[in-house]
């Protein structure tokens, strides 16, 4: 003989009553149960103010993914008397009306033809009031380091002009101790002004929604190249590109990520005829881009942390740079829910690979 109802709801009971954790037990949509720490969790004098109540009557009328709180509670509890446990957030309303968040997770027990569903919470307030904390002090940071950027650039584009005018008209006045040092002050005035612009062009990437649409890469390399049209006559580079694809993308960004790529593929090279060569094949639904230069090379054991922000393997004196450039790559990426690594090239320099969504269309144009 199987045991009824009420025995059941009786060992239920005895157990749940013990538990150090909020447990309840429902029936057709309403508690019948609340253990002590149930009761404590919202702050309630005693049992009653749960007992015999839907969920929906002790939470905010709608919760916060924007779904009614009494046709959720209905449908979750259908679902877990139907058979399968069921675990989900749900905010309540404590005795003083503060919300509380709970992780819920709903098991059915069947006892013949009636149902009941125990219902378990585990209080996660402390962890949404630190995430939304988080979330907050993130966005402050990122506004401080927009406005620092961006109010220091006047500043430091007038240092940077006049010291420069000064260094030419005093050097022929000044002994070669005096002239030294003006030429640092000259140099150090420069990095920190591209510091500062790097800097502010990566606080605008965070500070930005993106926008996606169908980007034909080709036209991205068109607008990379013109845009280092400068340092590409200056060092005599080749910068070619075989059939390119349409990818789902924010068309400045990636502009942005070829700029940086074929910068540095000019950049850390000796060949005294630098050549970038960029390819594309297809990877499933994704495309696979390669940025490949003649170059220096990147050792094996440096290929994961050169993406990190300022991380730079070389001295000023060897090359200049911020060690911005290719963390804004990662993050730009990413973004577009993509990934980049850094590879040998086959006949020495190196291969900079970027996986991204096609948009759909397989074709490739060539230009
Ligand atoms: P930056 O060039 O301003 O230093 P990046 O973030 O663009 O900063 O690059 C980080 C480091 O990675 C560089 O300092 C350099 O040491 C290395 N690196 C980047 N691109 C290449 C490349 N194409 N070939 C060799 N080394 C590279």
């Amino acid at each position: 003989m199987s045991p009824n109802t009420e025995t059941v709801v009786e060992f239920s009971l005895s157990l749940i009553g013990q538990w150090p954790e909020p447990m309840l037990l429902m029936d057709g949509e309403r508690f019948i149960e609340a253990n002590p720490a149930a009761v404590r969790l919202l702050g309630y004098g005693d049992k009653s103010a749960l007992v015999g109540r839907t969920p929906d009557q002790i939470s905010p009328p709608i919760q916060p993914d924007g779904a009614s709180s009494a046709a959720k509670a209905r449908q979750f509890f259908r679902e877990a008397r139907q058979g399968s446990p069921r675990r989900f957030e749900w905010v309540y309303l404590d005795a003083g009306g503060r919300e509380v968040d709970v992780d819920t997770t709903l098991s059915p027990i069947r006892q013949g033809e009636q149902d009941i569903v125990l219902c378990a919470w585990h209080d996660i307030s402390w962890l949404k009031r630190s995430q939304e904390a988080l979330v907050q002090r993130n966005l402050e940071l990122l506004q401080f380091a927009h406005v620092a950027a961006h109010d220091l650039q006047t500043p430091l584009r007038t240092i940077s002009l006049f010291t420069q005018l000064l260094h030419q008209e005093a050097m022929g006045h000044l002994n070669e101790q005096a002239r030294q040092w003006s030429a640092l002050v000259v140099e150090g005035s420069r990095r920190m002004q591209s510091l500062v612009e790097d800097l502010l062009s990566c606080a605008r990437l965070d500070g930005q929604p993106t926008s996606f649409a169908p980007v034909d890469l080709h036209q991205v390399l068109e607008d990379a190249r013109a845009n280092l049209s400068w340092r590409i006559s200056e060092t005599g580079a080749e910068v070619l590109w075989e059939e390119l694809p349409l990818v789902m993308g924010n068309q400045s960004q990636l502009v942005q990520v070829f700029q940086n790529l074929i910068e540095n593929g000019i950049k850390y090279n000796t060949s005294s005829a630098p050549r970038i060569t960029v390819s594309a094949r297809p990877d499933g639904d994704d495309w696979v881009i390669g940025v490949a230069d003649n170059g220096i090379g990147i050792a094996p054991a440096h290929r994961g942390e050169i993406f990190e922000m300022f991380r730079r393997l070389h001295t000023q004196q060897e090359y200049q740079g911020t060690g911005i450039g290719l963390a804004i790559c990662q993050r730009i990426v990413e973004r577009h829910g993509g990934r980049i690594w850094v590879e040998a090239g086959e006949t020495g320099g190196s291969v900079f690979r970027m996986a991204l969504p096609g948009a759909g269309a397989r074709g490739l144009s060539a230009r």
